[in-house]
């Protein structure tokens, strides 16, 4: 079935486990991810695209380079914020989201 997708959160969720693995200093929890997923998503705007399947159309695919420049510096920008404030006091060990 046809949906909208926001494509920036598309390109967040693509590009966020890797930058957040090289930042040690950041909790990798869950509610810290998502605190960092919604950080980024705010300061970007909105590329909504119609997708079939989970399937986005190649037209979005020539601009990509463009936004993932985009995402990545408000995903860096998202991880300096929750760094000097996380969510929480005590580091979640136990719910750290698993890695590949
Ligand atoms: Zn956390």
């Amino acid at each position: 079935m046809a949906k909208l997708t926001n494509y920036m959160e598309f390109i967040v969720r693509q590009e966020l486990p890797a930058v957040m693995e090289s930042r040690t200093d950041v909790c990798q929890c869950r509610t810290c991810q998502l605190d960092i997923m919604a950080f980024a998503l705010n300061q970007l705007p909105p590329h909504y695209v119609a997708s079939e399947g989970g399937h986005i159309h190649t037209m979005v695919n020539i601009a990509s380079a463009q936004l993932k420049t985009q995402v990545l510096v408000a995903i860096v920008n998202a991880l300096n914020a929750v760094a000097k404030h996380p969510r929480h006091r005590v580091k979640k060990g136990l719910t750290t989201i698993s890695r590949r």
